[in-house]
């Protein structure tokens, strides 16, 4: 075009190379679109990964109950927190009792079973926003119930008691239940989470201790006020141990 020194040429080879031009460029952009596009839907898959798998770190698999390690975070925070709240926080620590020999006779998919019932049976007992229920290892639970009366806890957990006492298993032609124990200790002052679980758990040794299918305050514990008979006594294999969590006492039980 330049060498036939022709304007009119020259124009429309101008024109032809900024055609050119921008047809590349709008495709870039396009393509550059669809890639933002992809990325941006690549880190909403990821976004929502990482949320599920958050989530279910802080579940148990086998109850779909806060783990341990999210309780741990829970009683921290009420015990940071209590100043807040109407009332002095609970918490209620759950143990099934002679669990293992439930395991020992009828087989572990049933001991699984009850480990879930039980789970059910509290999670309808405690069924406020505000409460909070972990699975803390094993066959042992937590409740923290923050903003309750320490009557109304009792009564509670006293509730809770008889209802799981109240749920009937079967394995084939044998029906049974199964009872537990509570350790109830309100925060006290000065209270941190840990020293808050181990007076429940101290609670629920003497329950254990007491004959098993009962509730215990941590208040009561050392006072004159005695444990509620149980209504269903369990009999224990001879020589059987009281389970010894890593709070617990190690000890013989009958
Ligand atoms: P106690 O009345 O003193 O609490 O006696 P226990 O038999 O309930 O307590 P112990 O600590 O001796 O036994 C608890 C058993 O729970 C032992 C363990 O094998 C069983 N266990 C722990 N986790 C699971 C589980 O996820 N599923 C089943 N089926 N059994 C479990
Ligand atoms: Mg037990
Ligand atoms: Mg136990």
């Amino acid at each position: 075009a330049f060498a036939a020194n022709d304007a009119d040429v020259i124009r429309r080879e101008a024109e032809a190379v900024v055609q050119v031009v921008s047809d590349v460029m709008e495709q870039r952009k396009k393509l550059q679109q669809e890639q933002l596009q992809l990325l941006s839907e690549k880190i909403q898959r990821l976004k929502a990964e990482l949320h599920e798998a958050r989530e279910s770190a802080a579940l148990d698999p086998l109850t779909q109950l806060h783990n341990r390690s999210s309780l741990d975070s829970q009683l921290e925070r009420v015990a940071d927190l209590s100043f807040l709240m109407s009332a002095t926080p609970c918490l209620l620590m759950i143990d099934i009792d002679h669990f293992k020999s439930i395991n020992d006779r009828f087989g572990h998919p049933i001991g699984d079973e009850v480990i879930r019932r039980v789970a059910d049976t509290l999670v309808r007992n405690f069924l406020r926003r505000e409460d909070f229920v972990a699975r803390y290892g094993g066959e042992e639970f937590v409740v923290v119930v923050p903003d309750s009366s320490a009557h109304a806890v009792r009564q509670r957990a006293e509730r809770v008691r008889q209802s799981i006492a109240e749920i009937g298993f079967s394995k084939g032609k044998d029906h049974f239940s199964a009872t537990c124990s509570i350790g109830v200790a309100v925060l006290g002052p000065g209270d941190t989470g840990k020293s808050w679980l181990a007076r429940a758990d101290a609670a629920l040794y003497e329950a254990k201790t007491a004959g098993r299918n009962r509730v215990v305050f941590a208040d009561d514990v050392g006072a004159s006020v005695p444990s509620i008979p149980a209504a269903r006594p369990v009999s224990a294999p001879p020589g059987r141990t009281i389970s010894s969590g890593s709070l617990r006492l190690p000890g013989k039980t009958s």
